[in-house]
């Protein structure tokens, strides 16, 4: 295909990357030729009608509250119809008029009105399934969340207490009954809804985040640790128990669009996620556009070889993956086995059962001064500011952001930005800017229901339907 920024002397480039992603690479000259010329017909002209709405839903979503005449300027499209449009969208109720631009548009005898979309118009269900919990929520139209629930697998929150369905659901996944776990899992989410007061009609789509690989169009996981769930069509199954449209993410490219559609300020177009957790996963945005891959799979930064010599993947088998040698089960594993072979630590009085180690009580301890604890971190911090540099130097972002429990602490914030930065290839490391995430148990679960508010709502796709 030829550089769509070359056809963009008229056409806002999102509106291209929207032409693009709808069609191939031949059809995709010939689409734009009959889009600019205003001489299309029959399905074709539906085509362009259902992308005129998408990018009109875009633009309001990225710069409400707007004007109609700056959605018509943006992208190229004529007065009447953003008119058209924008009046159907208020019969449903989905936008409003929510101000006038002040004395500048008054004087020029016309006060243009601006609009917004009904923040709670429409709602998304959200899931992300890790390895450390479930979190659920139902958010509005702007992520905002109006319902959640949250089951962590292992007992180890002072407090935390369960509801019997919970723990029943927890039993159906750790038993490896698939079936079972994703009735009682629709079962939640459907009570969810009911405690919350939403009319099921409000809700257009519901998104699952996982860990693992995912083929997007069938809505299946391909590999993944829940051995139970992988070649299942987990989508279509949940869509069934729901009759919701369900779509199916990985969790950290969730997380990312999450990012892409919440973040409160403008994105650069080329953004990463790093994201450190049970595994490392730091999907891209290139040019506002999530990079896949060809099968899917872009952003696997977990498995990049850190270590010829260094110890067997858990996840996929391999010698010196990233995420052997840095992420939590890393640290966790590391920690274990130095306080097996009888190394000193506080962390002996903070978890005296093993089984229940995890960072919460690694980090608690480095930040009493713990000798070892520190060690650990810091030679994790070490892997992952070389691994950030290299996806850095090899990708260019402007932004990268950090999602990790482990940067609850600032040291640890400050030593992964010097570790990065040390190995930023000149020209770059003034340019690229480190953000980090604020903690939080349900930023994956957000990240499904943006995926979905994407898909169901600004992208406007109906029912997946499955053959
Ligand atoms: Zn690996």
């Amino acid at each position: 295909m030829g550089n769509p920024a070359a056809y963009t002397p008229f056409l806002d480039r999102f509106v291209l990357e929207r032409i693009c992603r709808r069609t191939d690479s031949g059809g995709f000259h010939q689409l734009l030729g009959r889009y600019i010329m205003g001489s299309l017909k029959g399905s074709n002209l539906t085509n362009v009608k259902r992308q005129n709405e998408s990018a009109i839903r875009d633009v309001i979503y990225r710069y409400g509250p707007i004007s109609r005449s700056e959605i018509a300027q943006m992208l190229s499209l004529t007065p009447p119809t953003i008119t058209t449009n924008i009046a159907r969208m208020m019969e449903q109720g989905l936008v409003y008029e929510c101000g006038r631009l002040g004395a500048e548009a008054g004087a020029l005898g016309r006060r243009r009105v601006k609009i917004d979309f009904v923040a709670d118009a429409a709602f998304f269900v959200g899931v992300e399934m890790n390895p450390y919990q479930i979190a659920i929520c139902i958010t509005n139209l702007r992520g905002v969340m109006t319902a959640e629930a949250r089951i962590p697998w292992k007992r180890r929150e002072d407090g935390f207490v369960l509801s019997e369905e919970l723990k029943e659901l927890l039993r159906r996944i750790d038993g490896n009954d698939y079936r079972g776990s994703l009735e009682l899992l629709a079962q939640v989410i459907l009570n969810l809804m009911t405690v919350s007061g939403i009319d099921k009609k409000q809700v257009l789509g519901c998104a699952m985040a996982l860990p693992g690989l995912i083929e997007r169009k069938t809505g299946t996981l391909k590999k993944s640790t829940l051995e139970a769930w992988n070649d299942r069509p987990i989508a279509r199954d949940l869509s069934r128990l729901l009759d919701l449209p369900v779509l199916l993410e990985n969790n950290a490219r969730a997380r990312a669009m999450g990012q892409k559609l919440f973040y409160q300020g403008e994105l650069p177009e080329d953004f990463a996620y790093y994201l450190i957790s049970y595994g490392i996963a730091c999907p891209l945005y290139i040019g506002s556009r999530i990079l896949d891959g060809g099968q899917q799979g872009a952003g696997e930064a977990g498995h990049m070889v850190a270590d010829l010599n260094g110890p067997r993947c858990e996840t996929c088998g391999n010698a010196g993956c990233l995420e052997e040698l840095a992420s939590e089960r890393a640290i966790v594993k590391t920690v274990t086995r130095l306080m097996e072979s009888g190394r000193d630590t506080m962390i002996r009085e903070i978890c005296p059962d093993l089984d229940f180690l995890s960072s919460r009580e690694i980090l608690l301890a480095q930040e009493c001064g713990d000798e070892l604890a520190q060690k650990v971190i810091d030679q994790a911090l070490l892997y992952l500011g070389a691994a950030l540099a290299n996806i850095i130097n090899l990708m260019n972002p402007s932004l990268v952001f950090v999602d990790s429990y482990v940067m609850k602490l600032m040291k640890n914030r400050r030593r992964l930005v010097e570790d990065t930065r040390a190995h930023i290839f000149g020209l770059y490391n003034d340019e690229v800017e480190i953000e980090f995430v604020e903690f939080d148990h349900f930023t994956g679960a957000k990240g499904a229901a943006a995926a979905a508010i994407e898909r169901y709502f600004i992208n406007g796709e109906g029912a997946q339907t499955f053959g």
